[in-house]
Formats: C-alpha cells, structure tokens, sequence
C-alpha cells in the first residue's frame, strides 16, 4: 500500500491585506520609554498611563529610561486620527486608534442605547457612528 502525502500549504487561508499602523515602531524598543507629552509609559511592549509602582520607581530613577513620544501623541501632532466617533450628529471625537472608537461606540450602545454603525476603511481607519434614536426607515 501506498500513502501519498499531501504537501501543506497555505493557499486555503483568506489573504486579507492588513495594513500597518506606521505609527508603531517595526521592532520592539528596548528598556523604559516615557512620553514627554502625556507621560506614557513603554514597557512589556505596550503603553500605559497607570504603570505598575515598580516602574515608577525606575522611572523615578532615570535608570534605563529613554524619553520619546508614543505614537498616539505623535499621531495628535500630526492630526492623524484612526478612528471617528459621530455622536448623533452632535460632534466628533477623533480617536488615536481605530479599536478606541469601537469601543467608545459600544459603551455608548451599552450605557445609552440606541444604534450604532461601524464603517471601516481599509483595516486602517474606522468611523463609529451613534444615534439615540433608532434610525427611521424612509418610506
Ligand atoms: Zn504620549
């Protein structure tokens, strides 16, 4: 008896073209980063306002910190928002990242009710738009 094996590929799986948010650096950077402008703290590869107490001490220390901006102060200084949330036609709040308008956008739906669409573009910028009121069909 012959078993002929068959070669694994990956040809089954969807391509979806996901674009990167240049924003965010390739590599991940090593040490401590602080924000100058919203005092961000980089570390176990992500950033937070609230870092545990032992990074403040190291921050407080200076040793292995290195002072930057995080990429949402960079993007809010290039008024480049990834995400929109329309407040029922209201106002706009501008997010740094498009899962932040989702998530706005849900608690909204959550906390208020009413209807909530998401609009995305291209992976790379979202429009969360909310209206109290169930919208009205149009007879
Ligand atoms: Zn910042």
């Amino acid at each position: 008896m012959c078993r002929s094996r068959k070669a694994y590929t990956l040809a089954y799986k969807k391509r979806v073209d996901v674009e990167r948010d240049t924003y965010l650096p390739r590599q991940s950077p090593k040490g401590l980063l602080w924000c100058t402008d919203c005092g961000a703290v980089y570390y176990r590869q992500h950033w937070t306002i609230t870092p545990p107490q032992e990074i403040k001490e190291r921050l407080e220390s200076f040793n292995g910190v290195s002072f930057t901006l995080c990429p949402a102060c960079r993007k809010i200084r290039d008024h480049y928002p990834s995400g929109e949330l329309h407040l029922g036609g209201l106002w706009k709040v501008e997010t740094t990242t498009e899962k932040l308008a989702q998530r706005l956008g849900r608690c909204l739906e959550k906390a208020r009710g009413g209807k909530v669409v998401y609009k995305s573009h291209n992976n790379k910028f979202v429009r969360v738009l909310w209206q109290k009121e169930p919208l009205k069909k149009v007879a």
